[in-house]
């Protein structure tokens, strides 16, 4: 029987790469509901191509998007707004699959509908589980979701552990023979740049990224290696793992996609083309697979793989993340949040590439951390953490 899929962020690069997906397996998925954000226009070719039932946009944007449905003879697809709406079809009956692909924090409420939904989710939103870490795992096992990795690393991470690995009990120790896990990270787009010279970057740059074509707060997040902080955060949790058996490798390649370790010496790898659709597709059909129009890897053309240790001189929110997960509680929240106004800032030309993680660290040295105790705790910590993180950026702007 075909499977109902709803995809909150159809419009990003991830909802588009996961409808490029869909498009090539007709038979055995169907689009039942699209949100966007912004970008209407797109919105509505993705409703001609793929026929949803439900489409959500923010409650500013109905009345353009009721418009253009209705010049496209395409009313009869339900519109529904804001967070109420993005949660509603989160959590419908009708649906099978969730693709959480909306970036930032306003991905959270909506994602935990679907996890407390017990929906398959594919889990493409890192911020979501970066701020509400044992809470969705909790929500996860109490309402039987099966929460599958998107970020390609991390799909890489769960390909390469034993099938039973996440059975385990979640203690933050390795189990079932593994010792260690290796998070590969390209280094972004100024992996070879000086302090000085990273002090001139601008938004254009940090946006273009060397290997994999993404969204613009990912892009920057790469840059600063805040993405591969993210990731350690998102690993500790999907896996049950300290940030202690967490290792980061740059990887320039972005060819092996993570490593898993084991006890007996093995070095288990995935690897392929950097495309999202291998991952998006791999959670989608697991543990079943089907095609995409990913080529194969052709090692005679890819044949050097280069490794090396990341440096958190130059790229310090690297480091920032580990302690914050370290330290628990909300501090990952805080971190987020930060780092959401911080990134937003930049690419308004606010503040430097380089100030980037000194807000964060302003924001996180001036909060109070206490155990994330519940969803509420959370998003108070996350909305001080951006007005202080916004003072900040005020301050250094005058
Ligand atoms: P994007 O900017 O291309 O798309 C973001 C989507 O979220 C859009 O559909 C937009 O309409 C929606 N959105 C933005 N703000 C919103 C808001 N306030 N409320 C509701 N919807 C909103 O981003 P992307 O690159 O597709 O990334 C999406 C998520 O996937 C991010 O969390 C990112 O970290 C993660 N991810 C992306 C990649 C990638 O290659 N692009 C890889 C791994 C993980
Ligand atoms: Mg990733």
């Amino acid at each position: 029987m075909s499977q109902s899929v709803c995809i909150l962020g159809a419009t990003g690069s991830i909802g588009q790469s996961t409808l490029k997906i869909l498009q090539q397996h007709p038979g055995q998925y169907s689009v039942f509901a699209v949100t966007a954000h912004s970008r209407i226009a797109e919105l509505v070719e993705i409703c001609r191509q793929f026929r949803p039932k439900v489409a959500v946009v923010p409650s500013e944007k109905v009345s353009e998007l009721q418009q253009l449905l209705k010049q496209s003879d395409l009313h009869h697809i339900e519109i529904l707004s804001g967070e109420a709406g993005l949660i509603s079809i989160a959590e419908h009956p009708e649906v099978d699959v969730v693709m959480a692909a909306i970036v930032g924090a306003a991905g959270l409420l909506p994602t935990l509908a679907a996890v407390k939904a017990g929906k398959r989710v594919l889990l493409a939103n890192k911020e979501a589980l970066v701020m509400s870490g044992d809470l969705m795992m909790q929500a996860a096992i109490d309402h039987q979701a099966l929460l599958l990795p998107v970020d390609s690393e991390h799909n890489a991470i769960f390909q390469c552990l034993p099938a039973d690995y996440l059975q385990a009990e979640r203690n933050g120790q390795p189990k079932k023979g593994v010792s260690r896990l290796l998070l590969t990270a390209s280094g972004g787009p100024f992996r070879n740049h000086t302090l000085d010279q990273l002090r001139q970057v601008t938004p254009a740059q940090a946006c273009k990224h060397p290997n994999w074509s993404m969204g613009q707060k990912i892009s920057v997040d790469s840059a600063t290696l805040m993405n591969k902080g993210l990731e350690l955060i998102e690993a500790c949790h999907l896996f049950a793992i300290s940030e202690h058996f967490v290792t980061v490798v740059v990887h320039p390649q972005s060819i092996i996609h993570s490593m898993v370790q084991y006890v007996d010496g093995s070095t288990l790898a995935q690897m392929g083309n950097p495309d999202m659709c291998t991952p998006i597709a791999h959670a989608l059909a697991w543990p079943e697979r089907i095609q995409t129009h990913v080529p194969p890897l052709d090692l005679f053309v890819n044949h050097q793989l280069d490794f090396q240790e990341p440096d958190t001189l130059r790229f310090p929110a690297l480091k920032l993340a580990r302690e914050a997960m370290k330290s628990g509680g909300l501090a990952p929240a805080v971190l987020n949040a930060s780092n959401e106004i911080a990134v937003g800032a930049f690419l308004n030309n606010q503040i430097k590439f380089t100030d980037i993680p000194v807000v964060v660290e302003h924001t996180l040295n001036l909060l109070p951390n206490a155990a994330a105790s519940s969803l509420d705790v959370i998003l108070e910590a996350d909305q001080k953490a951006r007005l202080l993180a916004q003072q900040f950026v005020s301050s250094k702007g005058s």
